[in-house]
């Protein structure tokens, strides 16, 4: 028997409580009981975007969201700014070009932060520019974009920010309202701890404005109908009633924690985890503004990382993440998101040092275990 531990930035790992929840008997959805339940977990992912605004829920992978977002805020023709760091930001691109947009892309080094000058010299240079796509946290590259500094640009312009926030809400602090970010998305199986399936967004004032005169096609994401039916504690179309029941288990889990203590155990694991590569000699893909969401390391020259990956997964049990495009085989992600505690960073530590061993690197096991835990130690009060 293997034991298998799924250390990767989404899926990730669902809490047990949650698995129970999920396994109820279903209920149908046109029920003054699920309607309950519905107004319950809305009342949860406001409090959770930290917003006033209704928060939409999808059946939908992320990326549906992120196109619900662009279909009902655009309309053919319209100039919008991506900031494409990493595989998501170029999915912003992708969408944009799907529906006859003109996206200006901002091409920022993988593993680095946009420059908010940068994004402001492009909005100075198309003025009409009707949206500014970014990611909170670039998944692929593990790197933070400034959503703060960006929507201090766009807050008082006619350009809408649009933040796909997949892994930094619930993770990191990203405040909707009091930064002024106009649409914010997530997904289920990323710090929601919930398999995939559900996608969330919220959207602004001045967003809302914005959808009225859109007229880009749109159907099955057709959020003013979506607005309609979930104001009314329902959705347009058959929900994903098991993953919301299971929502809503999640949702007591975080707040039984609180944001301000969610927000400081991810960003603890992920300091233990810099520190791990770091004492292993390890470079880590994002230095100046890591996401605390997962942690990106190049693979010392001369492993394969395929390979390497695949001896992690199949013959230790743990999966973690590789890289993407020109990144794949050279890199290493590893998930700190979601249902993720100290022993988690542990696990993946242990796996990689053990690992690397066996693919010939020299290094000293548990050199980068005690660096982890030196970090990990602040997370434990006194005794007494
Ligand atoms: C996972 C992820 C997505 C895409 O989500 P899917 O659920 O695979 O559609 C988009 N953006 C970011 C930043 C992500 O981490």
């Amino acid at each position: 028997m293997l034991k298998r531990y799924l250390l990767t930035p989404g899926p990730t790992a669902v809490p047990p409580e949650v698995m129970l929840r999920m396994s109820q008997p279903l209920i149908h959805h046109r029920t003054p009981e699920f309607e309950t339940l519905f107004a319950e977990v809305q009342h949860g992912l406001q409090w959770l975007f930290q917003t006033t605004q209704e928060v939409l829920m999808l059946a939908a992978s992320g990326t549906g969201a992120m196109e619900a977002a662009v279909a009902n805020l655009c309309s053919a023709g319209d100039t919008v700014i991506v900031v494409n760091g990493g595989k998501f930001g170029e999915r912003w691109t992708k969408i944009s070009q799907a529906f006859g947009l003109k996206p200006v892309e901002i091409k920022v080094e993988w593993g680095q932060a946009v420059q908010p000058a940068a994004v402001a010299a492009a909005l100075q240079a198309h003025p009409h520019t009707k949206a500014v796509l970014v990611q909170a946290s670039e998944t692929s590259t593990t790197a933070l974009h400034p959503v703060k500094a960006l929507a201090a640009l766009t807050r008082d312009t006619d350009t809408l920010l649009v933040v796909d926030g997949i892994t930094s809400i619930g993770a990191t602090e990203t405040p909707m309202d009091e930064w002024g970010l106009d649409v914010v998305i997530t997904g289920s199986q990323k710090a929601l701890m919930l398999p995939p399936g559900l996608a969330f967004i919220a959207l602004s004032e001045k967003a809302w404005k914005q959808v009225e005169s859109a007229t880009l096609p749109r159907y099955y994401f057709d959020l003013r109908r979506e607005r309609k039916e979930q104001q009314k504690h329902t959705t347009a179309y058959t929900p994903a009633i098991s993953l919301i029941n299971g929502l809503s288990a999640v949702l007591h889990l975080m707040q039984d924690e609180g944001l301000e203590h969610l927000f400081a155990r991810h960003a603890l694991l992920a300091a233990a985890t810099r520190a791990a590569a770091q004492a292993l000699a390890l470079t880590l893909l994002a230095q100046t503004s890591p996401s605390p969401a997962a942690t990106g390391v190049f693979l010392p020259e001369g492993i394969n990382g395929s390979q390497f990956l695949k001896y992690m997964r199949d013959r230790m049990g743990v999966d973690i993440a590789g890289g993407q495009d020109h990144l794949k085989g050279k890199i290493v992600r590893i998930s700190h998101i979601g249902y993720a505690g100290p022993f988690d960073v542990i696990t993946a530590i242990s796996t990689i040092e053990m690992a690397l061993r066996r693919f010939g690197h020299p290094l000293e096991l548990g050199r980068g275990l005690r660096a982890a835990e030196e970090v990990l130690m602040d997370g434990w009060p006194a005794i007494g």
